[in-house]
């Protein structure tokens, strides 16, 4: 099966050959921990976890190695950790922010369905590896250090780089415009770009040591941010490795820039073969913006929805095309995979989604998502698969490992897929009308226990148990509100129905008739029956 990607530094698609297939490597830019990640931010997470899952398929489980850092240092930390913890010392502080964002981005992704990355560095833990690439920058004159209005500084000069630009196609000249560089007078070339920058003592920083033309300053600071990702990618991967992924905005500077030290610093040609880059994501045809009010945290969606519905809708447009976020594919999404999670209970193959046998992954769906991860087709034959699977137990198989293949978490469940939910409330409990904060509460309750925010679940639950209202998931079947619990439900009910079976066996049927009519108006089916003993028996199910 040959792959074929499309490579932003040569503007095509290309076949991709691993410069060792034992050893696939790939890097994607991470996130800056200073808050709860948007949908945007979702979007290269899920795409390059579906590239990682092919090529996981293809090369081998053991043979593909993935790392996503995590930048937690970065000026925006700062602001935040002084904003959000005024009382504390900015270090600790800092701590504090990274890692519950770092947390929460964690529990996020893993409720989209993306696998963890083989390896996931910190810029933190990596600030000796950025001192010594801004080192060899400096002892072959790619780098200048430099007193600026904030400090001294150590500076990439662009210019010493006639490959510049390369990747986003733009000659130096156009730069200063496109980045709008400041015209800063300790600049050899406006748009050379920082490598380290001097903290002051109240800042964060680390004492690192610079050789420049054979004197050692010692600067106290932080690093820039588009060394960190040369120096992580570098330490986990080596001077040249096959892929580095991100986000269309991060062509320039930010990987541009990269490619610069990287190359400079170790005196290599290239410092990944293919650069790939997902597209957008606007919500209503609008850009994303708080002060639009069309602004998404993921956990706010993920508050609402089964994370298999977010995964659906990203992968439903192509990584490259722009992504536009409506309400509507979110509920167009929620119902294909209620069918989907219905089917996977019906064909009786859950076992075989909940560890997809490799043997079992659809061939069709690994040759689109080879053509440079065309999901949207893919998606298109998992729902034909979800079709065959009716009449062909083999497919019903190949369905449930291929939804496993692709990611998508909780499907053996429908109970997360449903609007709705049983209702008994037999005495005078509150009542529920759509679009209530009930209504809500026990949705957020549905959809954050379908995404694994156990503690957040409860606390909902809890507060609807503060109103009277209990709630309870039937394991996959469905959601239970009422006044007690589903066990507590389950005891009434077999307490009537033993007294109607008292009653039938009294040859009273009035009574039996007027208990039979109780139960069908708390939607408990029954049926009776005789056991081998000619006992009478009764088994009892609630209609959906
Ligand atoms: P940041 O934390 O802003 O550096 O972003 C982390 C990742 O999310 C980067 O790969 C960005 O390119 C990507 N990203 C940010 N905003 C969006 C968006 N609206 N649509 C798609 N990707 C985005
Ligand atoms: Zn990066």
């Amino acid at each position: 099966m040959s792959i074929t990607l499309y490579n932003t530094l040569t503007r095509k698609k290309e076949p991709f050959t691993p410069i060792d297939p034992a050893n696939v490597r790939m890097y994607v830019c991470g996130p800056t921990v200073y808050d709860f990640a948007h949908i945007g931010n979702a979007r290269p997470v899920i795409v390059f976890d579906v590239l990682f899952r092919l090529l996981r398929h293809v090369y081998g489980e053991d043979h593909v190695k993935y790392v996503r850092n995590i930048t937690d240092v970065d000026d925006k930390i700062n602001d935040r950790a002084a904003r959000d913890y005024p009382e504390l010392p900015l270090n600790e502080a800092i701590r504090k922010v990274t890692e519950s964002t770092a947390q929460q981005f964690h529990a996020d992704v893993k409720a989209l369905g993306c696998l963890e990355p083989t390896v996931e560095p910190r810029a933190t833990d990596n600030i000796k590896e950025m001192v010594e690439i801004i080192q060899r920058l400096l002892n072959t004159d790619h780098a200048y250090i430099a007193a600026g209005a904030q400090g001294r500084e150590v500076l990439f000069a662009v210019g010493s780089m006639p490959a510049y630009g390369a990747l986003s196609n733009r000659k130096l000249d156009e730069q200063i415009e496109g980045a709008r560089v400041a015209l800063e007078a300790h600049k050899r070339n406006p748009a050379d770009f920082v490598l380290w920058k001097e903290s002051a003592a109240t800042e964060p920083g680390w004492s690192a040591a610079f050789s420049e033309a054979g004197e050692t300053v010692s600067i106290y600071g932080r690093p820039g941010w588009h060394i960190e990702c040369s120096a992580m990618s570098h330490r986990y991967l080596g001077e040249t490795f096959d892929i580095h992924g991100g986000g269309i905005d991060l062509v320039f500077p930010h990987h541009e820039n990269e490619i610069a030290q990287s190359c400079c610093a170790f005196g290599t040609d290239v410092m990944a073969n293919v650069w790939m880059h997902n597209g957008f994501l606007q919500v209503e045809g609008q850009k994303m913006s708080k002060s639009l009010g069309n602004f998404f945290t993921i956990f706010e969606l993920l508050k609402l929805n089964a994370g298999a519905v977010m995964r659906f809708v990203m992968l439903e447009t192509h990584y490259r095309t722009p992504l536009d976020w409506q309400a509507s594919s979110i509920e167009r999404a929620k119902f294909t995979l209620l069918n989907w999670s219905e089917r996977l209970n019906d064909f009786g193959v859950v076992d075989h989604y909940l560890i997809p046998k490799p043997e079992f992954i659809d061939h069709r769906v690994v040759e689109l998502l080879s053509d440079d991860l065309n999901t949207s087709s893919a998606l298109m034959r998992l729902g034909e698969l979800s079709h065959l699977g009716q009449t062909d137990l083999n497919l019903a198989k190949v369905f449930a490992s291929t939804l496993g293949f692709v990611g998508f978490p909780q499907m053996d469940k429908p109970v997360f897929f449903q609007s709705g939910f049983i209702v008994n409330m037999f005495e005078s409990g509150p009542q529920i009308l759509p679009g209530s904060e009930e209504n809500i509460q026990i949705e957020n309750f549905r959809a954050l226990t379908a995404n694994n925010y156990i503690q957040q679940a409860q606390t909902m639950k809890l507060a609807l148990e503060k109103k009277g209202i209990k709630t309870s998931i039937i394991p996959e079947r469905y959601l239970y509100v009422g006044n007690e619990t589903s066990a507590e439900f389950d005891k009434r009910v077999e307490k009537i129905i033993a007294s109607r079976i008292e009653a039938r066996k009294a040859k009273n049927f009035a009574e039996s008739d007027r208990i039979r009519d109780e139960l069908v108006a708390m939607r408990v089916q029954l049926k009776d029956g005789k056991d081998a003993d000619g006992n009478l028996t009764t088994e009892w199910e609630v209609k959906r």
